[in-house]
């Protein structure tokens, strides 16, 4: 065995459940993954080489087959194509004379797309070895190429400065600006830092923790809204050697990014709150699992732990409080959507796949190596500390009566102020426009592909028979109300995803079609329904945008965003959304398509519909004319 990879898995005392970081450690030390190392990971491991090739093959950032010295992840997000994408993507083509998806002969580049980055307010953005370029342009994407051709490293390409403006630590070395645009009672600056930890855990009990924040009704803040409280509460009852607390780092939806900003700048809030909650739940073991796309936090996360561990504030009887024992640790993914979760994340965590598991038993009961694991959103606990802090009346006092509390929305596309804005829950989406300085708005998408498209066009005016008219999917909102809808939990979610469009987009031939792409892209491929429907659906979309649709097209798009929703996880569950929420909200775009709104399609052109299958079988299409 190679002395480096016995190395690496010695590191990891050849625990298979550590298979991400081994594999991690091989693509820096390589840069791919050689089937020879599978082989010896698989010996030292003492698993199949079939299990190391499955973690390896579900990953975007892991490959078995060569990478480029420099390695470019171009971001394909809907804001990014909104400011340039294509653009950029044929100069680093052009200029490094290598296509999308490949290295170039000479091993110096290689080309990749890859799915949401969390940099949506300052797109287009790419990752170029494992550092953060923004508001790419054509100029800039060609100097980055000539750079490489120069021998520059990737800290001489950088254009910008360290985070201008923001408060971005220097261990990060990053270009990112994090526009915060709003604070409230998450982001003031009033934060003692372990204020909690050193004078309150030693004067309450984990059960007066538990009930200060069930008191305060939070909830989630990572879209599903469970209460927190409870969670905790459930967890700590659970029996079980050990007892795990996760925080959710994974923030994959596409426009989201606020926890990139509260990982950044207020991230010791958010250890804070995973010791309170270990404190509450007498957890012994912390996780948190950070997106790959965020690596470029990681030295300045663990410098942060390291510093909490020198000041007793982790380790072994924390802040003087006998046998309150507990440490975390930072698990780096490896670029999946799907593994934001929990039960996914947890699949990641132990080394596998992050296929989400079948539920019951619930994480709480059986997470993480079999033992009872509380899951809980960057927001979440943060918001758990200040409501320590101030207590639950006072957070009461934010929100609405269902909603309580503020929420951090992450802004972008077509506005003046992109960002991040912490409002109380009811605000309007109308007022949330108007603080973003968006003018001309068509559409607003809130929670994500996965969330609502919203139409801005009030249309509380039509009458019953007409809005009846206009189908509404199981699982969605039950009517669109109109552009003064308000965020909250019952009837609006949100994860914090916030992105605009004006009326210049086209919103199924842009928006939707992205959107579709994106959860093709991501599913695990596990459910049928998930693997297969979203890829027909679009096939179904591009028919109709062509205008070969007919009548009947749109009620199969409807009737087989019902069948979806029987998918094993929310990706699959809402993986319809975008084109179920468009059909509800702009049906009127697919009528005008479906013009003569007919029963069959009277100009179907059999060459061409023929012409993909007949390529993969290497036979021309013969007209019986010809
Ligand atoms: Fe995987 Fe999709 Fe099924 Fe979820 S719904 S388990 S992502 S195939």
């Amino acid at each position: 065995m190679k002395e480096k990879i016995k190395s690496i898995l010695d590191k990891y005392q050849t625990d298979a459940s550590r298979l991400i970081d081994i594999l991690h450690e091989v693509m820096d030390e390589y840069g791919f993954v050689s089937a020879e190392t599978i082989s010896q990971v698989s010996e030292g491991l003492r698993i199949s080489e079939a299990q190391v090739n499955e973690t390896i093959s579900f990953y975007h950032f892991f490959s078995d087959k060569p990478r480029g010295k420099y390695n470019i992840f171009l971001n394909n997000s809907i804001t990014s194509c909104m400011r340039g994408f294509k653009d950029i993507k044929e100069v680093f083509e052009k200029e490094s004379g290598v296509e999308f998806g490949n290295v170039g002969s000479d091993g110096l580049i290689g080309l990749y797309i890859t799915s949401c980055i969390g940099m949506n307010d300052q797109g287009p953005a790419a990752i170029i070895n494992d550092r953060i370029f923004t508001k790419l342009t054509p100029y800039r994407a060609k100097s980055i190429i000539k750079g490489i051709k120069e021998g520059k490293t990737v800290e001489e390409l950088v254009y910008e400065g360290n985070g201008d403006g923001n408060n971005a630590h220097p261990l990060m070395n990053t270009m990112i600006v994090n526009n915060i645009r709003m604070k409230s009672l998450l982001l003031n600056n009033d934060y003692k830092k372990y204020e909690i930890i050193k004078d309150y855990l030693t004067k309450n009990s984990p059960q007066e923790i538990i009930q200060i924040v069930e008191e305060s009704n939070l909830r989630g803040r990572g879209g599903a809204g469970f209460p927190t409280g409870l969670k905790w509460k459930f967890g700590s009852k659970m029996p079980g050697e050990h007892r795990i607390i996760i925080c959710n780092a994974d923030e994959g939806e596409p426009g989201t990014f606020k926890d990139r900003v509260i990982l950044t700048e207020y991230s010791d809030i958010v250890f804070e709150g995973m010791v309170i909650a270990a404190y509450a739940t007498a957890a012994d073991m912390g996780v948190l699992y950070l997106r790959y796309e965020y690596r470029y936090m990681l030295e300045f996360l663990n410098t942060q732990l390291a510093e909490m561990r020198n000041n007793s504030l982790l380790g072994d009887n924390i802040a003087g409080i006998k046998d309150f024992n507990f440490d975390i640790r930072i698990q780096l993914g490896a670029g999946a959507y799907v593994c934001g979760e929990e039960s996914a994340m947890i699949e990641s965590m132990e080394g596998k796949r992050g296929e989400p598991r079948d539920k019951p038993p619930f994480p709480v009961e059986r997470g993480y190596l079999d033992y009872p694991t509380i899951v809980n959103n960057v927001e979440t606990l943060a918001s758990a500390v200040r409501i320590i802090k101030n207590g639950a009346e006072w957070y009461k006092s934010f929100g609405t009566n269902d909603s309580l509390g503020t929420k951090l929305l992450s802004v972008s596309g077509d506005c003046r102020f992109p960002g991040i804005y912490e409002v109380n829950w009811g605000v309007s989406i109308k007022e949330v426009l108007e603080m973003a300085g968006a003018e001309n708005v068509q559409a607003v998408q809130v929670g994500g592909p996965s969330g609502t498209l919203v139409n801005v066009k009030d249309i509380d005016n039509l009458t019953k028979t007409e809005l009846m008219k206009w189908y509404k999917p199981s699982g969605m909102m039950a009517a669109q109300k109109s552009f003064d809808r308000k965020l909250c939990y019952s009837d609006l979610p949100t994860g914090g995803s916030i992105i605009i469009f004006n009326k210049e987009r086209d919103i199924l031939g842009e928006v939707v079609m992205n959107f579709m792409d994106f959860f093709i892209e991501e599913s695990c491929g596990s459910c049928s329904t998930c693997r297969n429907l979203p890829y027909i659906m679009k096939q179904k979309l591009i028919k109709i945008i062509d205008g070969h649709g007919v009548r009947d097209d749109i009620d199969d798009l409807l009737n087989w965003g019902k069948i979806i929703k029987v998918s094993r996880c929310g990706l699959g569950q809402t993986a319809a959304n975008p084109v179920l929420s468009s059909i509800l909200n702009f049906r009127h775009l697919y009528e005008e398509h479906v013009k003569a709104m007919t029963d069959y399609d009277n100009q179907f052109e059999l060459a061409k519909s023929v012409s993909a299958a007949n390529s993969f079988v290497g036979r021309k299409f013969i007209h019986h004319n010809s």
